[in-house]
């Protein structure tokens, strides 16, 4: 979700420092506070193939290379591959006795790999078609794949001890003597352990460690006739191409081959603090509805720039914000100076104690923390300092403003009711809905640039009122809670004198 007319005029300032337009923002529910990309830990759900739409789990995934087995893209243009079946005439040998002339042909059916885009076939490169439509393609072997399993095998025995390591610190006592022996344990021991061939097939016997890659020097000479002929654009294969297939980086047109389509994965958010979710798809690759979906654009009042008078150092400007409620509840917008403390002041430390406690009990029952495929070690993110800084006065209205609920039906009520708020004329210029538009007045600095790359910021805390639905032990009914958000808006530039 992002607007094409106000890219990212109005920025929300998130706990951990950063800037984020309210599209690129989550309200966490059970830490009341927004949560941007950095604060929480984007967890893969479910793998699924764009082209035919299966959905495999992530073990399948993982042996199969994050590839679809059955479709595959073109080497050139990188489109879905379909398959063509053709004919080709088959030659039966004669019966014995029998004259070669009476040799009947019987047409046979054989199927090859069509690219529709840029019309490259299997034929092209030289594939021999195949005799069933399900393919049985012949698959192009990594010249890397030994050096490549024994980096792998090296680094699950890495992560192997690293696990072990953690544990040991968890269950310190009594494991002690455990994890000593743990540390004189041979490789050979460990491979056994984990379930891998006593030998490994690539490497020296004595370690398990591959040797490490070496930088050379030396490169090969270049091809005489690279100086000699001319070049044929056509039959040379782009960077993109060789890039699409790093392992062989075909260098000729006819040596592309079709690549098995990639996977694509369905991810969720969840908050770094309390580990709860933010956001969850739905699991089947076809629908694009989500289990849950705590965008802050449903939790927070959004506010847009309408409209803003030519900006000059030192004198006044009209600014029209719109505000709009997006919750279910009456909300009561409150606009604070910019230096107004945002609370509440917890550490970011001391959050995150308080929930694991809660965690415990919840883990059961709480439909949001559903388990995830991978789930990363949550790090809360360090906060930042806020590197933006406003460059002219803006001054806020003394009365709050109240925003109705969403009503879907209100939309398209075209009436005019204003629901009769007492409303400062001079303040609230327009009201539909749960939407209104409030006239501010900005005084550019007088040192600021006239007509300079730097744009005019204002900035302001706005306090809005929440209701927390989410039932707690300690809070059975809804908490009406007063939350801040800091946001800085860039209304426009300078616009010269002369
Ligand atoms: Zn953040
Ligand atoms: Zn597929
Ligand atoms: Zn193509
Ligand atoms: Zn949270």
């Amino acid at each position: 979700m992002s607007y094409l007319n106000q890219p990212d005029y109005v920025r929300y300032v998130c706990n951990c420092g950063s800037l984020k337009p309210i599209s690129k923002i989550y309200f966490c529910r059970h830490c009341s506070k927004i949560r941007c990309g950095y604060c929480v830990c984007q967890e893969v759900d479910s793998h699924y193939c764009p082209n035919c739409m299966e959905s495999l789990p992530s073990s399948e995934v993982r042996l199969k290379k994050n590839k679809c087995s059955n479709c595959f893209e073109c080497p050139c243009c990188f489109q879905t591959l379909s398959t063509r079946a053709g004919h080709v005439p088959l030659r039966v040998a004669p019966p014995e006795g029998e004259d070669a002339k009476d040799v009947k042909t019987t047409p046979k059916k054989v199927y090859y790999l069509f690219c529709s885009l840029c019309r490259w076939t299997s034929r092209d490169a030289g594939i021999p078609d195949q005799s069933v439509a399900t393919g049985g393609w012949p698959e192009q072997e990594n010249p890397h794949i030994n050096r490549i399993n024994a980096l792998i095998d090296y680094h699950k025995i890495l992560g192997y001890i690293e696990k072990q390591q953690r544990e040991k610190k968890k269950f310190r006592p009594k494991r002690l003597y455990m994890q000593m022996a743990m540390f004189t344990m041979t490789s050979a021991m460990m491979r056994k352990r984990i379930g891998l061939p006593s030998e490994p097939p690539m490497h020296s016997q004595s370690t398990d460690e591959p040797p490490p890659a070496i930088a050379s020097e030396e490169v090969e000479e270049l091809p005489a006739e690279i100086f000699t002929e001319s070049v044929d654009i056509t039959k040379i294969t782009t960077l993109e191409q060789r890039l699409q297939h790093p392992e062989v980086q075909a260098e000729k047109v006819n040596e592309l081959r079709p690549q098995h389509r990639q996977f694509l994965v369905k991810i969720s958010q969840r908050c770094r603090v309390c580990e709860h979710s933010l956001s969850k798809p739905d699991l089947c690759p076809q629908s694009t509805k989500f289990k849950i979906q705590l965008a802050a654009f449903y939790y927070v009042p959004e506010v847009r720039i309408v409209t803003c008078e030519p900006l000059r150092p030192g004198k006044s400007s009209e600014l029209l914000l719109k505000f709009c409620n997006p919750t279910q509840h009456q909300t009561q917008v409150t606009l604070l100076p910019l230096d107004t403390p945002v609370i509440p002041t917890v550490t970011v430390a001391s959050e995150k104690e308080e929930f694991e406690e809660e965690d415990a009990q919840q883990e059961s029952e709480s439909p949001n923390l559903l388990p995830s495929i991978v789930r990363q070690v949550p790090i809360v993110e360090e906060v930042k300092p806020v590197k933006i800084s406003a460059n002219a006065d803006l001054v806020l209205p003394h009365s709050p403003l109240i925003l109705p609920p969403r009503d879907d039906a209100a939309e398209y009520d075209d009436t005019g009711d204003t629901n009769n708020f007492q409303d400062d004329p001079k303040l609230v210029i327009w009201r539909k809905g749960n939407k209104a538009v409030i006239k501010l007045h900005v005084t550019p600095n007088e040192n600021i640039q006239e007509s300079g790359s730097d744009s005019v910021i204002v900035g302001f805390v706005m306090q809005y009122g929440y209701v927390n639905t989410i039932t707690t032990l300690e809070h059975k009914a809804p908490q009406k809670l007063d939350l801040q958000v800091k946001l800085f808006l860039s209304v426009g530039n300078i616009v010269g004198t002369a």
